[in-house]
């Protein structure tokens, strides 16, 4: 198995640090003690500069080559914070912290990306400079955008960056990805609606804003089957529906109803504020009702650059991995594409196994992976900037 053979020998090491990291979740941007281990590590490595405190918690560690004739500078990111899920997986090194739990592998990708950093430091075997990216806040706070509004990308000159994020239900030893989108958009809309309450026998004294919000809500679908393009994919749910009446009795005078946009191109979804609140304030005013739509703009679509792709395929064939160089993209949302906004990359998934899926209390990142992540890592870097024989 052509995997780099530093990591077999490291693999002990790095699941060490992985088994830490898991037994001691931190959420959001209070990864205090993650982000001051991977510091700490990062400069007993050896790294030439170690910078804390980017994007508030965030960590970059820099790796000069051994040679840097070509300039180039190559990022590479792993997520640090868990989520608030108490932990049902039993396993001898389980969170130690009730209520949270690294339920989405983000211990396994700080660990891996550790892992490379230690062995890049050893080996510098490449021409150019290797700035690693450990953010925080992956998990709805946009730690991502923190750290490219932190000047992450400008201030240590990047020019493309790789991110890798594990998939249960993919075999260990695979590697999945794509040119293009990815990952959907992530928008989020309230919408409320105001009628005129009044006695549910009398509704022509009323305007029963029960039955607008009804119609809002199955006009919005129209959204989707008319005004989208069909081979844009675009999902739009409205998951919340309360209004102010809790009898049978009375005409509900308010109602509020929220939801979500998740789209695979940026063009569509730069469109779906605008559809909705037309929509909304339409059949508002066909009742004589009046409506407020507050929009919670989220995570950007996940965006691969083609070339970017190539070369992350190449060095996945490179280690052994199993590649589907050209896979389905999925609807969950991903903070990372803020960073390929700011620069082309791309975003990648090894596999994690027959596992539980993200976000549940019995998941584990299987610590089989680590070897094939750390590998592809540091291919990655060794093959974009070679050092000329
Ligand atoms: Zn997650
Ligand atoms: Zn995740």
């Amino acid at each position: 198995m052509p995997i780099k053979n530093r990591f077999a020998e490291l693999l002990p090491e790095i699941t060490e640090w992985r088994h830490d990291f898991h037994r001691h979740p931190e959420l959001m941007y209070e990864v205090h003690r993650t982000a001051g281990i991977v510091a700490e590590k990062l400069r007993e490595f050896g790294c030439d500069e170690v910078v804390e405190g980017v994007g508030q918690t965030g960590v970059v560690g820099v790796i000069k080559g051994r040679e840097n004739g070509s300039g180039k500078v190559i990022a590479l990111r792993a997520d640090m914070d868990a989520l608030p899920i108490h932990e049902q997986t039993g396993v001898g090194y389980a969170s130690e912290t009730p209520g949270a739990m690294h339920a989405c592998g983000h211990d396994g990708h700080t660990s891996m990306l550790l892992g490379a950093a230690k062995y890049l430091s050893e080996t510098r075997n490449f021409d150019g400079t290797v700035v690693l990216l450990f953010q925080p806040a992956e998990e709805g706070g946009a730690g991502g955008k923190a750290m490219v509004d932190d000047g992450v990308m400008d201030r240590f000159d990047v020019d493309e960056v790789y991110g890798m994020h594990n998939g249960p239900g993919i075999p260990i030893g695979h590697f999945v990805t794509r040119a293009g989108p990815l990952q959907a958009s992530s928008d989020e809309f309230d919408i409320i609606v105001t009628g005129l309450g009044g006695h549910a026998a009398e509704p022509h004294k009323a305007v029963d804003t029960t039955l607008v919000a009804s119609q809002i809500v199955v006009s919005l679908h129209n959204i989707v089957a008319r005004n989208v393009d069909p081979l844009n994919r675009v999902v739009l749910t409205v998951g919340t529906f309360e209004t102010d009446s809790n009898a049978t009795n009375i005409i509900a005078h308010t109602a509020k109803l929220t939801g979500t946009v998740r789209c695979l191109d940026p063009e569509e979804r730069d469109q779906m504020q605008g559809r909705i609140t037309r929509v909304a304030e339409g059949i508002a005013a066909a009742f004589g009702a009046t409506v407020e739509v507050v929009w919670h703009p989220g995570y950007p679509v996940t965006v691969n650059d083609a070339t970017a792709v190539e070369h992350a395929v190449e060095a996945a064939r490179a280690v052994g991995l199993e590649v589907d160089g050209d896979t389905r993209p999925i609807m969950p949302s991903e903070d990372f594409s803020y960073m390929l906004e700011a620069r082309p990359g791309a975003y990648v998934f090894i596999g994690n196994g027959d596992t539980a899926m993200c976000h549940h209390p019995k998941y584990n990142f299987d610590d089989e992976a680590i070897p094939y992540g750390c590998s592809f890592f540091a291919e990655i870097v060794e093959r974009r900037m070679p050092v000329a024989k």
